[in-house]
């Protein structure tokens, strides 16, 4: 293997699995990204947007309820109160920056539950790009209200019929329309997932979740947390927060996935969407069909930078089922006064649980990574079907 394709790699994880056709988009890809992020104007300009649109710095907000009842002292860092209500619009803002920064007139991104659809959407209509999202045509009956989100934000959302009409058959199409129209179109991936550059760019973007909470809590404690936990989808809520803190050993580090798409906790060493990483799949490398009440954790992989680090043993990854997340859901709502999303609301069940196993007085900081108004009717549904 040469040096140059060593940096594609997270120890054996990661690279490039792609047809050749998307070695010169990656390549050019790869090229801009590694210059603005060393540009002064470059980062100028996103962090006046990250500020001034997004609404950052998040606060890093000790949760006191939850510290009295829990007996531990909890942080929440608080991406729920971004604008469009998650982290997702911290990767959505930068991408579209460098892509107009690279000429690109156009954004095309895929989109499952639509959430990553509405934050592109948002991002492009800033910078003026023209924007264009795939999504399955059963995820479009699902999700009507973000489809209408993004349409009024002036996306076209394409309707994509093969298949099982989801995600998996909009990232194929996605990327059929990127080699094809390379030229002026930018594909904006969501994750922390994807090849080579992809993780390395969202991880950068996301990262700044990290530096932030790393200041705040040493204001507040005067030293370092115990514990961080974020929920795990593809990755990059976790990966923004865990990665500024990855060097200092004594901090223990918790990803938790959904029960029923837990990829690093569950599934086998495989590719998917380019890369190789922890794939839930079959004997035969079919990849299964998974099942999340968080729209955001239903994937059947994650990012290869996970991979790595469940392999090396710095991050333990665990799972949390719907029933634990719905818990989670209501007991930080009632608690503390803040409504959380569902993703993140799997972790919040886990840090209960933690909390009876690590000593008294540890200090924690638990990525809220969105609000959870969105899933109020998913919530209402699950109540019900109890009943
Ligand atoms: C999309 C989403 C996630 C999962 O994505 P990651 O890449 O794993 O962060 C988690 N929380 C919220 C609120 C989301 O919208």
């Amino acid at each position: 293997m040469s040096r140059k394709q060593n940096k594609w790699y997270f120890g054996k994880f990661g690279g490039r699995f792609i047809p050749e056709t998307l070695l010169f988009p990656l390549n050019e890809l790869e090229e801009a990204f590694f210059y603005y992020i060393k540009d002064k104007g470059f980062k100028e300009e996103l962090n006046y947007f990250l500020k001034n649109f997004a609404g950052r710095p998040t606060p890093l907000y000790f949760a006191k309820n939850l510290s009295e009842i829990l007996g531990i002292k909890i942080y929440l860092k608080r991406e729920d109160l971004l604008h469009t209500g998650a982290h997702k619009i911290n990767n959505t803002i930068a991408q579209c920056l460098l892509a107009k920064r690279m000429g690109k007139k156009r954004i095309i991104a895929e989109t499952g539950a639509g959430q990553h659809g509405v934050a592109t959407a948002s991002a492009a209509a800033l910078f003026n790009l023209e924007c264009d999202i795939y999504m399955g045509e059963e995820d479009i009956k699902r999700q009507h209200v973000n489809v209408e989100r993004m349409k009024l934000l002036g996306a076209n959302v394409i309707p994509v019929k093969s298949g099982s009409k989801t995600l998996k058959e909009a990232v194929s199409e996605a990327i059929r329309d990127w080699i094809k129209n390379v030229k002026n179109t930018y594909y904006l991936l969501g994750s922390c997932v994807g090849p080579f550059p992809y993780p390395v760019i969202v991880r950068e973007f996301q990262k700044v979740i990290g530096e932030e909470a790393k200041k705040q809590i040493l204001e507040k404690e005067k030293k370092l947390p115990d514990y961080l936990i974020a929920c795990v989808g593809g990755g990059s809520n976790a990966i923004g927060l865990f990665y500024p803190f990855l060097k200092e050993k004594k901090i223990k580090m918790i990803g938790v996935e959904a029960y029923g798409a837990g990829s690093l906790t569950k599934g086998k060493i495989g590719i998917l969407q380019g890369a190789l990483t922890y794939v839930l799949q079959n004997k035969n490398g079919q990849i299964l069909d998974t099942h999340s009440i968080a729209p955001g954790l239903d994937y059947p992989g994650v990012g290869p930078e996970h991979s790595f680090l469940k392999e090396k043993g710095r991050v333990k990854y665990v799972t949390v089922n719907d029933k634990g997340a719905i818990y989670g859901f209501k007991f930080l709502t009632k608690v503390e006064g803040i409504i959380p999303a569902l993703e993140p609301s799997h972790a919040i069940y886990y840090l209960k649980k933690l909390a009876k196993i690590i000593g008294k007085g540890k200090v924690v900081i638990l990525c809220l990574s969105g609000r959870g108004d969105k899933d109020l009717d998913i919530v209402l549904r699950y109540e019900k079907s109890l009943s």
